[in-house]
């Protein structure tokens, strides 16, 4: 789905047992840069890579892939996109860093380890997904942001720090056409009304709840949401 000149809302279906996830990556772009946020789960580059095609370009010319944060369903699919691509530098806030990198073992997958042994039923696949997934899906962030950061590519691409589903949580505000890339720091419900990181899937609510406002003080066109899609305003 195009949202402005430059950017493109992808939509990713990825199957996962007898469900499909889906999910919405974005590209921006401009003459010299292919620039790609989130890449999706382990095993779904290829996914990715034709919804690339779909929007008109190619997976092997990533110039940038930005990292919203250190979940496996925004990093997984990274590696095997760095195939196509091996030129592409990766981007994250510098507190998620080593989550992804694997020097620390990543938030959530720690919480269940804390509690290994009294796991629910409904848990353990969790886990599992969450252990094997990780274990291939670390990677080398070549450049660490911190909030305020401007990447001087199409536009502008601003770091905002918005903590709180992670530690490290970071949404990029796209200067030129005034969209939020929010990743999982807010999500659109069915009311059209934005809402903070899903409350149970989030690290610190309290800091969830000021990065949401801090998103809905910019000057804002409109947000893309990882899960949940795009908001016009
Ligand atoms: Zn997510």
């Amino acid at each position: 789905m195009k949202i402005a000149e430059n950017v493109e809302m992808l939509e990713v279906k990825i199957p996962r047992g007898e469900q499909t996830m889906t999910l919405y990556p974005t590209l921006i772009w401009n003459d010299n840069h292919l620039v790609l946020i989130d890449a999706g789960l382990p095993n779904s580059g290829e996914i990715i890579a034709q919804a690339i095609k779909n929007a008109g370009f190619d997976a092997k010319d990533l110039t940038e892939i930005l990292l919203t944060h250190q979940d496996i369903d925004h990093i997984g699919g990274t590696r095997e996109l760095l195939k196509f691509a091996p030129q592409a530098k990766v981007y994250a806030h510098e507190i998620d860093a080593p989550f992804i990198d694997g020097k620390k073992t990543p938030t959530k997958l720690e919480a269940l380890e804390q509690r290994k042994n009294s796991l629910s039923p409904a848990e353990l696949p969790f886990y599992n997904m969450l252990k094997t997934g990780f274990a291939t899906a670390h990677l080398p962030v070549d450049t660490l942001l911190r909030d305020g950061d401007v990447l001087d590519l199409c536009g502008g691409i601003e770091t905002v720090f918005t903590p709180g589903h992670t530690p490290g949580h970071a949404s990029f505000y796209l200067r030129s056409s005034k969209i939020m890339v929010v990743g999982d720091a807010a999500n659109i419900a069915d009311n059209n009304e934005l809402h903070g990181s899903n409350p149970a899937m989030t690290w610190d609510n309290e800091k969830a709840e000021a990065s949401l406002a801090k998103i809905k003080s910019y000057d804002l066109n409109g947000v893309i949401s990882y899960h949940t899609g795009y908001l016009k305003f």
